[in-house]
């Protein structure tokens, strides 16, 4: 049965209908910012569930982020918009509290140049220091361009000795393809900064002084978690998007957005077994961009849809695994190099209800692609590639492991292969010539971005809209 709201949107009035592509943060949050705005906004979204990526899966007694997260910003008004959210007891702060597991030693997070020097050891110490001297100068006699690629970036800023010891297995590691494959901004904008600037201004014989600012900045800011998991943001979210009149369809399937010649859309989905037919003004999506471009109609040319499906996201299993109480790490997260997980994070550091009193659990996240070897892996068979490492590196051992459980994430991560930007480049310019289509978010806009950084983008995002009298 087909059933076309069209009709009675036109008759219901002036106000703009907006449909927004996913209910995760940022669909969430710029729904409520359009409905501030005297909008009438539908959210679709394909999961049975809203949340995307800020999501905390409840498996009877535990609570189990998609992977560890903690809310932090720069942005003074992002950030108390975040705290809003919350009762004051629904909260806690603390500090940053990362290190890198680096061959038995536990260095800080960001790498410092202080630690490399003194933490390291003095072997790395030594060689590191005469590689960085050694392609500063090569540096002088060169003339300046632009890396073409992380491993050329890693090496022209730290040295080919730090790159090859730590760079090279950390990101291979990640991104499962060499670093020559990769786009620098594969790292985010932040670890650039303190990475490199505190090796070179120590390596150039700057003062120390000022390279540690440059990692305590990194490290100052206060980061909050809410006791019931990160999923607790989008709850309030969506409670927030709903008491203002947002709807929300959930289990959506939608078949096809149809582009017509006075701007607004036709957009077809299913839910709740009816085919249905609603004219909007206004979209944004924030879903995968090869799965926008699959709906759109009129269709994008061949070459735009094939650059779509090119840009690849990577997955992540987080692998939980319940242990006594027990604080087996120092610090909340830790970072790993040649072992089959990148990170593993002690959840009682974050909250110690998000599992059962007089328990505790290490989260390993293991990124992978989608269908490949790792996804298709068994709980169990993903608990044995990881335990035998747990257990010799003194972490934990096998037999005061109470039980495991897995969480796997189809899209986390934009990966930045070289190519993608030529290609994301030509897809914008593609969308921007469709009126009234917006993409954001970090899957939605292919942008390696926090959940701060989603509620500025929506932000900026309606507040043009406002400005150019779109909504
Ligand atoms: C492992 C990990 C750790 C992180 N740690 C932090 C952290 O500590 N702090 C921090 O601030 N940020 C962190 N982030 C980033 C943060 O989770 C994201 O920035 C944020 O959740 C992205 O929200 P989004 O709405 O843009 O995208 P998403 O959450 O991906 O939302 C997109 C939504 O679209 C839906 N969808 C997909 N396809 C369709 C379709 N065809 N039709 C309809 N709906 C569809 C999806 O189901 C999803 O709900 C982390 C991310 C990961 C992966």
């Amino acid at each position: 049965m087909i059933r076309d709201l069209g009709d009675i949107y036109m008759v219901e009035g002036k106000k703009k209908r907006i449909v927004i592509l996913g209910a995760g943060v940022t669909g969430l949050s710029a729904g409520i910012r359009y409905l501030d705005n005297g909008c009438d906004v539908t959210i679709l979204e394909k999961a049975d569930h809203a949340g995307g990526l800020a999501r905390t899966v409840v498996r009877g007694d535990y609570r189990l982020d998609i992977g560890p997260h903690h809310l932090f910003s720069q942005n003074e008004a992002i950030l108390q918009e975040m705290i809003d959210l919350f009762e004051k007891d629904e909260l806690i702060s603390f500090s940053r509290d990362a290190k890198i597991y680096f061959h038995d030693r536990f260095l800080d997070y960001p790498l410092t140049a202080k630690n490399v020097i003194f933490n390291m050891g003095l072997k790395h110490a030594l060689f590191t220091s005469i590689s960085v001297v050694w392609t500063s100068l090569l540096k002088l006699f060169t003339k300046k361009r632009r890396e073409a690629n992380f491993k050329e970036w890693a090496t022209t800023n730290f040295g080919s000795y730090l790159y090859g010891i730590f760079f090279k297995p950390y990101t291979e590691q990640f991104w499962g393809v060499s670093c020559e494959e990769l786009s620098l901004d594969c790292i985010p904008q932040t670890s650039k900064m303190s990475f490199a600037k505190t090796l070179k201004l120590i390596f150039l014989k700057k003062f120390e002084k000022e390279s540690l600012s440059v990692a305590e900045r990194e490290t100052s800011l206060t980061l909050y978690y809410p006791i019931k998991g990160i999923g607790a943001i989008v709850e309030k979210l969506e409670k927030s998007f709903l008491s203002k009149g947002g709807k929300i369809k959930l289990s959506c399937d939608v078949s096809e957005l149809i582009t017509n010649k006075d701007g607004s859309f036709n957009i077809h989905f299913q839910y709740e077994r009816e085919t249905v037919v609603d004219d909007v003004n206004l979209v944004l999506s924030t879903i995968p961009i090869s799965s926008l471009a699959q709906i759109l109609r009129p269709l994008a040319s061949p070459e735009i849809i094939q650059r779509a499906n090119s840009l690849e996201y990577l997955s992540t299993i987080v692998l939980y695994i319940v242990i006594h109480e027990r604080d087996v790490l120092d610090c909340a997260y830790l970072y790993m190099m040649d072992r089959p997980y990148n990170r593993i994070s002690n959840t009682n550091r974050f909250h110690h209800k998000l599992c059962p009193e007089g328990e505790n659990m290490l989260a390993l996240e293991l990124t992978c692609h989608f269908n490949d070897k790792t996804w298709n892996s068994s709980d169990e068979e993903l608990f044995e590639k990881c335990i035998d490492y747990l257990e010799s590196d003194n972490f934990i051992s096998r037999n005061e492991v109470k039980q495991y459980l897995t969480v796997r994430i189809k899209n986390a991560y934009p990966f930045y292969r070289l190519n993608y930007k030529n290609n994301l480049t030509e897809i914008f310019k593609y969308f921007k010539n469709i009126p009234n289509l917006s993409l954001a978010g970090r899957i939605g806009a292919f942008k390696y971005m926090d959940i701060d950084q989603c509620l500025e983008d929506t932000s900026e995002l309606v507040e043009r809209h406002k400005k150019e009298g779109t909504i």
